[in-house]
């Protein structure tokens, strides 16, 4: 057994645990011991001062060694205090005992020896055991009251089931003791729809069985590891295991707490037929901390809620990361543009004489920390999720107000531009989206520009163009982004009525690498001017690139070099 509590940490019922866990630390019994023999050495030092005659020198002045003896008694009775405080019952007993014991001796060196000298230790003795009784007493009323606390922060109220905070120090625990155990992310499945037809109640006394059941079976040990259930918030579950083999163990003894909740359930007479979703991970393989450890499980509880299907339990792995994380980035940007939140960053655009030309307009998302999260992430997940138009036009729509606050200022020649993605633009109502921030918000179309990837003219067929005609009859004027990293056809690129090229960044980085890589974009320069287009580089950081671009007639440039994009106040106080 011994053996067996190394390997896998002592076998417990689910109340024992946690009385484990909420027990206050014990105080090593050593400090017992030592606090009993300085008590014996001051009492025997009392004894032995009190009856001597000698007298003793203290910075040359001859003083009777019985002034001591009031030293001596303090510290025996501060040992004493110290017993009760520490050791509570025991403590208090101990005390008791040793004080009374004084007593016989006091009353002999009082009766029969008549030393009246000893009237003030015998009062002494009698309010130390008054303190004593009082400290005890009191001692135990705030040890009941922090038993009830701890017990408090231990339990979850609804269930009595162990909470979070109980299953991660359960955690920690194994892990300090580099225990093997693996937890389970356990949610109801459509817990909800039971709390929103039946009421809260009713939701409530769903939980109190879920929980009762299964820690009836966590007790049991029917399952055959050593089993731990808590309750970590609504209808979320979690569970330790430990004490198993391999993963055959892991699903077997998942599978009781499956067939446990799947048993009918009746409440308000009705019956009921639970099930649930399982993530699991394990110590060490799949994290180091029970931090991460939660995470992995969440990762795959939620993966297995996601697909749905009839499989219920997922291992964790690590591509379940990605998909967590793209999850969460999906979720943040619901919430952020249900509250209005997402911004634009204005990155200024220059002509090649440093006069200000306008802004693009990029939009910027933060996580609940405040932590930016690439539109590179970020913009392909919103495109996937269909969110992709409301980014566009939210950011189109505050462009709009930024600009309209600059001409109120007086400045009439800057220019905006926007990403719109090109799953926007295929969208039926792309062009009411845009006509309806400029009805909204006074401001001349034409000081816009929208900038569509060069994807747009290969993936897509006339539509595309039929919407670029509608937004330049509109009055607004069209950029082709990023352009050179696709493969459109000159004969399209003629057709397709853009007012600007748009050299990507990747082409600008390479430029002054060697002739070849200069004379692309040369060229790709030349091929705009002669269809008529302007020509803007991105991503400039040098002034080797800035002298280039001269040289070869670039017309505007946006970059580090002359400015990074800017937050809307800084933005603004461009303009004095
Ligand atoms: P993009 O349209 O090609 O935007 C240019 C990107 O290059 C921006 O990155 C900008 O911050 C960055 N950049 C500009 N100058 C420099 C430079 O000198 N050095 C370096 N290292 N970077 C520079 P950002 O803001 O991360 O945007 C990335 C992409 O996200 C954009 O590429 C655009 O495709 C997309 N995006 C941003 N906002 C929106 C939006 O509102 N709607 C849509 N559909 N897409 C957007
Ligand atoms: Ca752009
Ligand atoms: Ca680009």
């Amino acid at each position: 057994m011994h053996e067996d509590e190394k390997k896998y940490g002592k076998k417990r019922n689910i109340d024992d645990t946690l009385k484990g866990i909420s027990a206050s630390k014990k105080i090593p019994k050593s400090v017992f011991v030592l606090l009993l023999v300085l008590y014996a050495i001051s009492t025997f030092y009392l004894i032995a001062n009190s009856r001597s005659e000698a007298l003793i020198s203290i910075f040359g002045n001859p003083v009777p060694a019985t002034i001591f003896t009031g030293v001596f008694s303090s510290f025996g009775n501060i040992c004493i205090i110290l017993l009760v405080v520490m050791f509570r019952r025991v403590g208090f007993f101990t005390s008791i005992s040793l004080l009374f014991l004084q007593f016989p001796m006091q009353m002999v060196t009082f009766f029969i020896s008549k030393t009246y000298s000893s009237i003030p230790g015998i009062f002494t003795n009698l309010v130390t055991i008054i303190a004593v009784c009082i400290i005890f007493a009191n001692n135990r009323r705030i040890g009941k009251y922090q038993e009830k606390m701890r017990e408090i922060a231990v339990t979850d109220p609804l269930t009595g089931l162990p909470n979070r905070y109980a299953c991660t120090v359960l955690m920690d625990n194994l892990i300090k003791k580099n225990i093997k155990f693996t937890l389970v992310s356990v949610n109801l499945n459509n817990f909800k729809t039971i709390n929103d037809t039946l009421g809260h109640k009713a939701g409530d006394e769903m939980l109190k069985e879920i929980a009762n059941r299964w820690r009836i079976l966590a007790d049991s040990g029917d399952t055959g590891t050593f089993d731990f259930v808590a309750r970590l918030g609504s209808d979320e579950y979690s569970l330790v295991i430990r004490a198993y083999e391999n993963e055959d163990d892991i699903l077997k003894t998942i599978s009781f707490y499956e067939k446990e909740l799947e048993r009918k359930i009746m409440i308000n007479n009705c019956d009921f037929f639970m099930s649930a979703c399982f993530g699991v991970a394990e110590y060490p393989n799949d994290a180091p901390d029970s931090g991460a450890l939660y995470s992995c499980a969440d990762a795959a509880l939620h993966e297995v809620k996601r697909v749905g299907g009839s499989n219920k339990v997922l291992r964790f792995n690590a591509k379940l990361l990605k998909t967590e994380r793209y999850l969460a980035i999906e979720r943040r940007l619901r919430v952020v543009l249900e509250n209005d939140e997402i911004k634009p960053y204005f990155q200024p655009q220059f002509d090649m004489e440093h006069n200000l030309r306008g802004f693009e307009a990029l939009a910027r998302l933060q996580d609940e920390d405040g932590n930016f999260i690439s539109p590179v992430e970020f913009i392909p997940v919103a495109e996937n999720a269909g969110l992709i138009d409301q980014i566009d036009n939210s950011i189109l729509r505050k462009s709009a107000k930024f600009l309209a606050e600059i001409n109120k200022k007086g400045f009439r020649n800057i220019k905006i531009s926007s990403n719109i993605s090109v799953l926007h633009l295929m969208k039926n109502d792309f062009i009411d989206d845009i006509k309806s921030v400029f009805s909204e918000i006074a401001v001349n179309p034409a000081d816009f520009k929208i900038e569509i990837t060069e994807s747009v003219m290969i993936d897509s067929d006339d539509k595309a163009l039929e919407r670029i005609e509608a937004i330049k009859s509109f009055g607004m004027q069209v950029a082709i982004d990023d352009f050179g990293t696709g493969y459109s056809s000159l004969s399209y690129l003629h057709r397709f009525p853009a007012d600007m090229l748009k050299i990507d960044k990747s082409f600008i980085d390479v430029m002054n690498e060697n002739e070849a890589s200069k004379q692309y974009v040369a060229m790709i320069i030349a091929i705009g001017h002669v269809l008529n287009l302007s020509v803007i580089s991105e991503g400039v950081e040098t002034k080797d690139q800035l002298d280039t671009l001269k040289e070869i007639g670039c017309d505007y440039i946006q970059g580090y070099i002359w400015g990074k994009p800017l937050p809307l106040d800084e933005a603004i106080k461009l303009f004095i």
